[in-house]
């Protein structure tokens, strides 16, 4: 078990204008939460490096590089509505990337086991030829482009932020190589990641859409895992798996409408580390994408840290429990209705289990979506 990082001040040299959402404050609540949760003692922290433009290029089009090298470095504006630049946007633009790629590298090398990128901006809604939903260069796309190029043959993508990644599944929807998987708010920003998009051509069977109804939690979740996405990643057999992590899922986030806690959270990076494990030597890169509530991005970024890398001398959280960890489907769990309001009546419980049965609705139409289309790619 081994873990390389990366950190950097560069990250919150991003400065949208005051009042965006996608803050530098952000960065600082993640780095404040790990380092109180011990990651210097628990992993090796990497160099920064800016990504070249051959790098980014194996995903982005060069007249879309172009442009941004002729707008963004030393300046600032707005690339869309709400994708915005600062002077120091460009230098954390390039090393983000960098730190992705460099992180795969050390994963793919065998130098590390687990790799934990907390940079921004983020990347998931970059396109290959424009910035778009914060994201000027897909930071996921770009590493997983980099693992191709350094000689791995499969390579899945697991996006557990709120909104759908419409960049990253567009860049791959027609490569067979790369697996594409996101469980988001559907319908919601940016309005994609319907379950019937399953990639196309040669890449048909390898995107993989759930779009969950908004008041999912916890138990919702677990279920995407064990009933779609575990079964999907046993099935395409990666030799590394990515994580797009947004924590935009957090029950107090204020840019969407999800209520999944810490728990949550510590559930699913436990499921992929684990599956890591059985499928691939534990090969497993984590990317910080959205989240906007600072609470919530420190629980986040500490339950993926505890699942990559366990604290020393102290058991995994929850290690006592069975294997698995399946909710009970008959048991209602008072912890996924809301932080405090486990018992506020009738009416909480009536909407909870539409919320549920809504939920497993759209499990159920992913699931048929892709048994239509023969089942995830097994290339
Ligand atoms: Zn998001």
């Amino acid at each position: 078990m081994s873990l390389a990082y990366v950190v950097d001040d560069v990250f919150a040299e991003h400065r949208p204008p005051i009042g965006h959402p996608e803050r530098p404050e952000r960065i600082a609540a993640v780095r404040a939460a790990v380092a109180a949760a011990g990651l210097e003692a628990r992993g090796q922290r990497l160099p920064t490096r800016a990504a070249g433009e051959d790098e980014i290029g194996r995903v982005h089009q060069p007249a879309y590089v172009d442009e941004l090298i002729r707008l963004v470095p030393g300046h600032s504006g707005q690339l869309d509505a709400d994708t915005f630049f600062s002077p120091g946007t460009w230098d954390a633009t390039l090393k983000a990337a960098g730190a992705v790629i460099d992180l795969t590298r050390a994963v793919l090398d065998g130098q590390v086991q687990r790799g934990l990128a907390l940079v921004r901006p983020p990347g998931h809604h970059a396109e290959a030829d424009r910035a778009m939903g914060f994201c000027l260069i897909n930071n996921v796309a770009v590493g997983a482009a980099a693992a191709r190029a350094l000689g791995a043959a499969r390579v899945a993508i697991v996006d557990w932020d709120v909104h759908h990644g419409n960049g990253t599944q567009h860049i791959f929807e027609a490569d067979p190589s790369v697996l594409f998987m996101s469980v988001h708010q559907y319908p919601y920003y940016p309005g994609t990641g319907a379950p019937t998009e399953i990639g196309v051509g040669a890449g048909r069977g390898a995107t993989v859409n759930v779009g969950l109804p908004a008041g999912c939690g916890d138990v919702e979740y677990e279920a995407v895992f064990e009933q779609v996405f575990l079964p999907a990643l046993r099935r395409f057999r990666p030799d590394l798996i990515l994580i797009s992590s947004g924590f935009d899922t957090y029950v107090a986030d204020p840019l969407a409408a999800m209520r999944v806690t810490a728990r949550g959270f510590r559930t699913m990076a436990r499921a992929l580390a684990r599956v890591s494990d059985e499928l691939c030597e534990g090969r497993l890169v984590c990317a910080l994408e959205g989240g906007y509530d600072l609470t919530g991005l420190g629980h986040g970024a500490v339950a993926v840290l505890d699942a990559f890398a366990p604290a020393p001398g102290r058991p995994e959280p929850d290690a006592d429990e069975p294997d698995g960890d399946q909710p009970d489907g008959d048991q209602p769990d008072g912890d996924q209705i809301g932080p405090d309001d486990h018992f506020s009546g009738m009416h909480q419980a009536v909407e909870y289990g539409s919320v549920a049965a809504a939920a497993q609705a759209a499990i159920d139409k992913t699931q048929a979506a892709l048994d239509a289309a023969g089942g995830v790619l097994t290339p």
